[in-house]
């Protein structure tokens, strides 16, 4: 019999489940965020160079100089200013850990955070393991999943310490505008309530619209943390790598745990990633994705999935089943991955408790040709 440990989650989440029944059944896997499209032949050689030029041991436990500060430079150069420095900058082995961390920087036990459902699978997770009570604000699934400020504003007691949120959202593709951000500003103003801003598809934004970042808004100056991928900006989710930015108070906080938790990031992938940052076509990438999310929905029309809210950013669209069947959406995903071959994720996967939708959510970060096939299948039920 197993010893007692602290932590009861389930031993696989739904994202693994999924993926492993697409490798069993040998189905269209349309379920991770995993690109199955090459990386860039130039990022591949930039590691390769990194480790035959010796950059083989542990990097700075802050990040590679040159990768803090073309980050910090990248985002001055995007965003018209000069508010990033490099010590605002941490690099991390990827978002997930960012958040982990984030959370146990800032929290004591019992201290409450507020999410925002449907939600990242690690967020509640992350925040109990680091002692944390998880307060849920679900989002508006029939108004395209809009936020209830006040509902936010209600949930706010003396013990709240901090809110995650997620933009571009996972798995809607909501994006935030400059509006919900001064929502949230007004309703956190003169409160001590941190703001961890998962921020992954950052660069992953369509239809002319601009990710607006967590950390630059100057009404929330010092309490955001804005969590990156570059797993998600550069399809190398393998890699485990990104980035947190905060205002330096937090960040020494940050780093303060970080040297404890990973001490340092892997020296070769920070040493290409440098480079590539200088070289790499951030828009030539989200015209891609748009066209593949295009694509997807072109080739849903003839089929009885009814596109739920488009999303605006992120690899994912979610769609309604409700013609097709009756089956509650864990059961009807199996059964779409066993009998059809074709693997999603059930939208109750961002739910404590399954909010009794019949969505499922496709990634179209895919080949075109995988996109086509697994389409075909739809359209045929
Ligand atoms: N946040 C969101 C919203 C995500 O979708 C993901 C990846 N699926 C992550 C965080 C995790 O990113 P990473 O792989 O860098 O840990």
């Amino acid at each position: 019999m197993a010893l007692p440990t602290k932590h009861s989650a389930a031993a696989l989440n739904i994202f693994t489940t999924m993926s492993s029944l697409a490798r069993k059944e040998n189905a269209y896997n349309l379920s991770q965020g995993l690109p199955d499209f090459p990386v860039s032949a130039a990022l591949s050689d930039l590691l390769k160079e990194a480790t035959v030029a010796g950059f083989n041991q542990y990097a700075p436990m802050s990040g590679l100089p040159e990768l803090r500060q073309n980050i910090a430079s990248g985002f001055n150069k995007r965003y018209g200013n000069d508010y990033c420095s490099p010590d605002m900058v941490t690099i991390t082995p990827g978002a997930t850990y960012g958040i982990f961390t984030a959370l146990t920087t800032i929290l004591n036990k019992g201290d409450e955070v507020i999410y925002l459902e449907p939600a990242f699978d690690c967020y509640v997770p992350a925040i109990e393991i680091n002692g944390g009570i998880p307060v849920c604000v679900r989002l508006d699934e029939q108004q395209q999943f809009e936020i209830d400020w006040q509902q936010i504003s209600n949930a706010i007691t003396h013990k709240t310490k901090a809110i995650i949120i997620n933009t571009p959202h996972n798995p809607s593709g909501k994006v935030w505008t400059q509006e919900d951000w001064d929502q949230l500003a007004l309703i956190i103003e003169n409160r001590d309530i941190y703001v961890i801003s998962d921020e992954v598809y950052d660069t992953i934004v369509y239809d002319g619209l601009q990710h607006i970042p967590g950390f630059l808004q100057k009404n929330l100056a010092g309490k955001v943390l804005s969590v990156y991928s570059f797993g998600k900006m550069y399809h190398i989710t393998g890699w485990k790598i990104g980035f947190a930015i905060a205002a330096p108070a937090l960040t020494e906080a940050f780093r303060s745990i970080h040297q404890y938790l990973a001490f340092s990031v892997n020296t070769p992938a920070q040493y290409a990633l440098a480079k590539y940052l200088q070289i790499a076509d951030q828009e030539a990438s989200a015209i891609m994705l748009q066209a593949k999310r295009d694509l997807l929905i072109s080739r849903m029309e003839p089929s009885k999935f009814k596109l739920h809210a488009l999303s605006r950013g992120s690899y994912f669209q979610l769609f309604d089943y409700s013609l097709i069947s009756n089956l509650d959406d864990v059961s009807f995903a199996r059964w779409l991955a066993v009998e059809h071959k074709v693997a999603t994720v059930p939208l109750s996967a961002f739910y404590r408790k399954p909010p009794g939708i019949k969505q499922v959510r496709l990634s179209f970060a895919k080949n075109d040709d995988t996109l086509s096939a697994a389409a075909a299948i739809l359209c045929n039920l």
